[in-house]
């Protein structure tokens, strides 16, 4: 037995429990080791917003993705996407896209209102400024869904957002969604194969990859829940510096 041990014996009380239960000589050792660092700087410290871009080939299942999170009431704001195409049946201006004409894209365009833009098989889209940059001021974690060129472009803006792949299991299954969907003919559905076969190789870039796997929407939902977790409780925080340049 130590020196330290026999003294540690002998400060034990003998008899009769403290009032939580914790005798004063564990207490005396918790003091003689010294400080440990204020432990509510890191976890009680208000976390800085974030910015998630999850992205993935067209097909993959990112509306769906994002649509579930907002009926389980994941507390986002979700980026609205200007476009130049048109609306398909069961889409809202304003909730799915804006819908804008070319004019008012290119206008959005050259006052430097979007982020982010690109033509995506033959229409044009773009991320309004405001859209991302008003609710991470307000502490409020943005989310969009760009394609994988527009995640790019958002990587060079914005390096500390959270950049996450949306897989399909296999690109049978890409194929098969995209025919079940029916808002391609076959010439279209056959582009966006091959550019997803593309895409598929970009899953390097990305700091996490998801796989939306049939009839599993649950648990797609569930492992971008923890990858948010896992974000908020980092030890440094992303900085988002969108939200500070302007
Ligand atoms: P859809 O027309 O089928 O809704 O979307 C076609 C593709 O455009 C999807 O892959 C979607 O992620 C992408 N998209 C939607 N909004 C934007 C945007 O603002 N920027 C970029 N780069 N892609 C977008």
């Amino acid at each position: 037995m130590t020196e330290q041990d026999e003294e540690t014996q002998q400060e034990r009380p003998s008899h009769g429990p403290e009032a939580d239960g914790v005798p004063p000589y564990v207490r005396k050792i918790v003091a003689r080791e010294g400080d440990v660092p204020e432990i509510g700087e890191y976890v009680n410290r208000p976390a800085p917003a974030l910015l998630v871009v999850l992205t993935g080939p067209s097909g993959v299942g990112k509306d769906v993705t994002l649509q579930r999170m907002k009926e389980l009431g994941f507390k986002f704001h979700y980026v609205v996407t200007v476009t130049t195409r048109e609306k398909r049946p069961g889409e809202e201006d304003g909730e799915h896209y804006f819908f804008v004409t070319r004019q008012e894209y290119e206008r959005m365009k050259e006052n430097g209102e979007l982020l982010e833009h690109a033509e995506v098989y033959g229409n044009y889209y773009g991320i309004p400024r405001s859209q991302v940059v008003e609710p991470l001021r307000k502490g409020i974690d943005v989310i969009m869904k760009p394609d994988v060129q527009g995640a790019h472009t958002m990587r060079k803006k914005e390096p500390e957002a959270i950049y996450i792949f949306l897989a399909p299991p296999s690109m049978e299954d890409l194929a098969a969604r995209l025919y079940h969907r029916k808002t391609e003919d076959p010439q279209e559905l056959a582009k966006r194969l091959k550019v997803a076969r593309e895409e598929m190789h970009a899953i390097s870039d990305f700091d996490y990859v998801v796989v939306n796997r049939n009839n599993e929407l649950d648990e797609t939902v569930e492992e971008i829940e923890a990858i948010i977790e896992a974000e908020k409780c980092r030890v440094r925080p992303r900085r988002i510096r969108l939200a500070e340049d302007e």
